[in-house]
């Protein structure tokens, strides 16, 4: 089985190219946080504590570490190494120098706070793992996040965000990282949280609403009832289904908030042809991509940002030779009663029953975990450190207030490309032009079926 400690050191020993048990012993190290006593501190270290937590061990106040961070305050001597934060109205910042501390108020709202807790959290997993002497990209020593470069809109917290004709795609990490980030945004209405599929053993290692012990319970519920109390006025309704069977059951859904997990379920979103989309990934630790768009545009929809590419196929085709079943089957997203079926023809120590609703990545992690594939099948199916969903979980909030300001500005940009273990820069965000070859909007007759669902839009068709 892969646990959330494992998913974490598989993680590392990828990105490091290091032999798994230098990985492992890393991930051991431990890190104490010492905070001033003032609210703005007291907070960020809350929410440092959260992202970090889930990867490395966070030491009790009255033990030694291996990393001392010192947030508003001199360190208290706790470890040999030491990183100093300051965090204030403006800006976040890790350095090893102590920073010249700034009188200015510190009236932090919870979604730069949570950007905050996630940015933060970089340079020291970056120190305390290693990963420069390593050969990983330095990180900016002192690492500044300036709050004005995150394109929060100043009038953000003005009116409530309305949420009708709306679906979230994808109860996982960055389904998770969303709702945590949302839940400082007010907010009202109804949210569909949707998503077929139920928690995996190593998902525990970035989903903060979930924990080790929710493993197979199936995620929408799950989410949307531990989420439900950070949310005074915005209903959050599970369904356990496909985004398409929901879309079949309302006849259209206007916008898709999507953070789902495959390039594949993004580019079927596309297909069910919501008017609006937002979206948020990773890919691994190493990067976070943000996407948004209204039809009818010139721009990137989100299958041009997903299309499909020739090492997608050579994975899933080793997926499917792994389990025994076909690529066709692996479209489908997830397994389904026929398709378990066909699994314990090859798998016949599994259950049919306790594998349908699981992902074909999991089930497949399971089975190379376990040595249990027929082949020797080496795909590395990575999942993210905690701090990186939950970040782009974050960015997929923000993006939805930035869709919601200028869904009918033809120029916006739709794309914004960042690195986690980088200080965010205002001008990443650009606009993507649409690709020749996209699977949805390169077919007249795709456009032309989008035209006529949604000709009472305005500014649509
Ligand atoms: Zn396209």
């Amino acid at each position: 089985m892969t646990t959330a400690r494992e998913e974490n050191e598989r993680m590392l020993a990828a990105v490091l190219r290091l032999e798994p048990e230098d990985a492992a012993q890393r991930l051991t190290r431990s890190v104490a946080i010492t905070a001033a006593d003032d609210p703005a501190s007291a907070r960020l270290a809350k929410e440092l504590t959260e992202q970090l937590e889930r990867t490395v061990r966070v030491a009790t106040p009255s033990e030694q570490a291996d990393l001392e961070v010192a947030i508003g305050r001199s360190p208290d001597g706790r470890a040999a190494d030491k990183l100093n934060v300051h965090i204030d109205d403006t800006s976040l910042t890790v350095a090893t120098s102590k920073p010249s501390t700034s009188s200015a108020e510190r009236t932090i709202d919870g979604l730069r706070m949570t950007f905050a807790g996630c940015y933060a959290a970089a340079p020291i997993l970056h120190r305390l793992l290693g990963m420069e002497e390593a050969g990983y990209s330095p990180v900016r020593d002192p690492f500044v996040v300036k709050f004005g470069a995150l394109g929060i809109p100043d009038e953000l917290l003005d009116g409530p965000l309305e949420f009708t004709d709306v679906a979230l795609a994808g109860a996982g990490a960055i389904g998770n990282g969303f709702l945590r980030a949302l839940r400082h945004i007010p907010a009202v209405g109804t949210l569909p949280v949707i998503d077929p599929k139920r928690v995996g053993q190593g998902n525990a290692n970035r989903c903060l609403y979930f924990n080790e012990s929710d493993i197979n319970a199936p995620k929408a519920p799950l989410l949307a009832a531990r989420a439900r109390q950070d949310f005074a006025d915005l209903m959050l309704e599970p369904y356990i289904l496909s985004f398409s069977d929901f879309v079949r059951d309302r006849g259209r859904v206007k916008r898709a908030i999507v953070a789902t997990d495959s390039r594949r379920v993004r580019r079927t979103i596309q297909a069910d042809m919501p008017l609006e989309v937002v979206d948020a990934s990773t890919t691994d630790i190493r990067e976070i991509i943000v996407h948004s768009h209204r039809q009818p545009t010139g721009g990137a929809c989100l299958a041009c940002i997903y299309r499909h590419i020739p090492d997608e196929a050579a994975r899933e085709r080793e997926i499917a030779q792994g389990l025994g079943i076909s690529v066709e089957d692996i479209a489908q997203g997830f397994v389904s009663a026929a398709i378990a079926a066909k699994i314990v023809r090859v798998h016949s120590d599994l259950d049919p029953a306790a594998i349908v609703g699981m992902a074909f990545d999991s089930l497949f992690k399971q089975r190379c975990a376990e040595q249990r594939l027929p082949s020797a099948a080496g795909v590395q199916v990575l999942a993210p450190f905690a701090f990186v969903s939950n970040l782009a979980g974050a960015y997929l909030a923000l993006e939805v207030v930035r869709l919601n300001r200028d869904a009918l500005d033809r120029n916006r940009t739709n794309y914004f490309f960042l690195s986690p273990w980088a200080p965010p820069n205002a001008r990443a965000r650009i606009r993507r032009p649409r690709e020749s070859g996209c699977s949805f909007c390169a077919k007249p007759q795709a456009l032309e079926a989008m035209k006529t669902l949604w000709t009472d839009q305005p500014g649509g068709a």
